[in-house]
């Protein structure tokens, strides 16, 4: 299929499905009016707004986005005892939540997808094995180990590519979503301009609404991959 516009690059409708502005996230420096700007210059599908514990009424730049060609969508990256976790369906932060099984609890009830975001950020560094629930470094050739850690058993689907992660932090992510058959997806975790779309989810068709996507995850027809800025996407793939 030719490039359609409107986000179709190739095949792939794409999609950043993680970034932070300075409109609702303290440690951004990415105005929501540049994120505009700069959705529109590099020709993504859409991009998801997804702040620290808070949720963006969309309508505050609702004009200048449908004029961008660009579809916002809002989510929420929730801070739990056991990770970041990206959250679609969520309208308001609500009490409780910052516990792993309290948010997947409000979650179904609205129907809602959570995933777990850059799960082994500094994770595979023994120097930073305090961070683990465990305390135990996490053994790089074992995914099928890490796999068994609570927060996959809660969430729907893994980031397997954030931009702000090591190729290998993404790569073992990838391993243990593999391993598990959770879907996949990807965020640039954006905090400035430039790295918007850096890597992006990857979704055969296009969407228009939070619902779509949450529908998506739902039927694991995501998929990460990256090269949007340099003209051409191609899937993340496990080395041959
Ligand atoms: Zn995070
Ligand atoms: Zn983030």
């Amino acid at each position: 299929m030719a490039d359609s516009g409107g986000g179709g690059i190739g095949r792939y409708f794409t999609i950043d499905l993680h970034l932070h502005t300075n409109r609702g996230s303290a440690d951004s420096n990415l105005s929501p009016a540049d994120l505009i700007v700069r959705s529109r210059a590099i020709g993504i599908g859409a991009v998801c707004i997804t702040e620290h514990d808070n949720a963006w009424n969309l309508r505050e730049i609702e004009a200048p986005a449908a004029e961008s060609g660009v579809v916002f969508l809002r989510g929420m990256e929730v801070t739990t005892e056991m990770g970041h976790i990206g959250v679609f369906g969520l309208s308001e932060y609500v009490g409780g939540i910052y516990k792993l099984r309290e948010l997947r609890k409000v979650v179904d009830k609205l129907g809602g997808v959570m995933i777990a975001n850059h799960p082994f950020r500094y994770k595979l560094d023994p120097r930073f094995s305090f961070i683990n629930p465990d305390h135990q470094a996490i053994d790089p050739s074992r995914p099928e180990t890490a796999a068994k850690l609570e927060i996959f058993e809660v969430c729907d689907a893994v980031e397997t590519l954030n931009g702000a992660c090591s190729e290998e932090e993404n790569l073992f992510a990838l391993r243990v979503a593999r391993h598990l058959g959770l879907a996949e997806v990807a965020g640039s975790d954006s905090h400035s301009k430039n790295s918007v779309g850096c890597v992006t989810t990857l979704l055969d068709e296009p969407i228009a609404s939070e619902r779509d996507l949450i529908d998506l995850i739902k039927a694991r027809r995501t998929r990460a991959g990256r090269g949007l800025l340099a003209g051409g996407v191609t899937p993340f793939e496990l080395p041959a």
